[in-house]
This record gives structure tokens, sequence and C-alpha cells, in this order.
């Protein structure tokens, strides 16, 4: 394909701006099994939010992180989520501009993976409509770009799925865990072994980070070890990292 890269690293990057509001909708209703659809509304006093004011990034700026209506502090994860997807976007964009294939895939895990990870982080919950939805999609996805890349993950998703929820029933593993990498799994085949390793350091750097912030170990026994963003930001980064010159068949 003749695609300019940067070209469309620029329409990724806009539309990682609206996919990115949409995540911070999903983050918020999906675990209180809210439908994605209808408008946002102030969280306090249940305004809903001007057009203009709900620009991603920018309406937050614009407003200094209040609402307008009756200015309740508005967190600064919305337009970090914004922005970090648009970022996230661009940069699949470029690394996989010549592959249609891959670049679904590297979009599918930012979509999936950033709302997995927040949720968890902040509620220690899985929503099973994210990895469902999720793998359904790719899956479908998959079949029309690359029939042949369809067929050579499915044995890695459902094996790592087999492999993952014996040892979930037998060891103090999320089985949330277990549906997280068979979809990982899905999007990386071989490469599954590396986004484990790079999961575990992320998941014990953010152990480190919850132990500073509780100032002693005990406060970790009702968090445990936040697997689910560790597995998210190795899975996003190994699908940036996926080149198919590499693919060992
Ligand atoms: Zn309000």
């Amino acid at each position: 394909m003749s695609t300019n890269p940067v070209a469309l690293a620029a329409v990724a990057a806009v539309m990682g701006l609206v996919y990115g509001s949409f995540l911070n909708v999903a983050i918020h209703r999906l675990p209180n099994r809210r439908s994605l659809l209808g408008r946002s509304a102030c969280p306090k006093c249940s305004t809903p939010i001007a057009a203009h004011h709900n620009v991603p990034v920018l309406g937050w700026l614009w407003l200094r992180g209040r609402s307008s209506c009756c200015a309740t502090p508005i967190s600064a994860r919305y337009p970090l989520v914004e922005a970090a997807t648009s970022v996230l976007f661009a940069i699949a964009a470029l690394v996989h501009h010549d592959d249609p294939a891959l670049l679904a895939i590297a979009i599918a895990a930012i979509l999936v993976m950033v709302p997995a990870a927040l949720v968890d982080w902040e509620l220690a919950i899985l929503p099973h409509t994210l990895w469902i939805a999720g793998a359904l999609t790719l899956a479908g996805a998959l079949t029309v770009l690359d029939p042949d890349l369809a067929a050579r993950a499915w044995p890695y998703a459902l094996v790592t799925l087999g492999v993952l929820g014996a040892v979930a029933l037998l060891l103090p593993m999320g089985i949330a865990d277990a549906y997280l990498l068979s979809l990982a799994a899905l999007m990386v085949q071989w490469r599954i072994g590396y986004v484990l390793i790079t999961a575990a350091l992320i998941s014990l750097l953010l152990l480190a980070v919850i132990a500073r912030r509780h100032r002693n170990v005990h406060g970790l026994r009702n968090t445990g070890v936040p697997m689910v963003p560790g597995i998210a930001a190795s899975t996003v980064l190994w699908t940036l990292l996926a080149t198919t010159t590499t693919v060992s068949t």
C-alpha cells in the first residue's frame, strides 16, 4: 500500500481523541452496567454537558478541570485517557501503515486494554463486556483482512485459555486474567510468551507504586497484584512491536 504514514498517523491521532472520549464513557459506565449511549451529564448535578465542552482534551483545558454548571472538579483522567488514546493510535498508524491486519490488531488492543487497565486499577474488576466485544470484533476483522493470520491466531488463544483457565482454578489467579491473556494471545500469537514476561514486570512495578502509596506491605493484602494493568500495557506494547516478517510458521 502507498499510504503516506504521516498523513495516516494524523488521521489516527484525531480518531484517537474521539475514541478516547468514548473510552472515558465506557470506563465510567461499564462497571455500573449502564448503556454506553445517551449524553454525558455532570456527575454531581446531572446537568447535560454542552457539546463544545465535551470536545476531547480542549474542553477540559478550557474549563480548567471544573464542570461549567456547578464547578465540580473533573478528574484529569478524562483528558489524559483522550491524549493517551490519540498518541497510541498515531504510533500504531506509523508502525503498521502498510499492514491493515496488524493495524487492526493494535487498534483493537488499545480500545480494549486502555479501559480494562483503568477500570481494574480503580475498582479491581474486569467487565466481561470488554474482552468479549474485543474478541468478537477482532476475530471478524482478522477473518476479513488476513484469513491466514486469523487461522494461526485462534489456536494460540484457545491453548492460552485452556492452560491459564486450569491455572486459575488451582492457584489464586483471577479467571479474568486468563480471559484477558487469551484475547492477548489472539492478538500477538507466539509473542504471548513475551507478553507474559513484560506483564509480570509491569505489574511488579505497579505493586511497588501501590506499596509506596500505602507506606507498608500490610495494606497490599486488600489490593493484590495489579495484573490486569500489567497485561494491558504489555499487550498494547507487543501489538505495536509486531512485524509480519518475524512470524515463525
Ligand atoms: Zn454540575
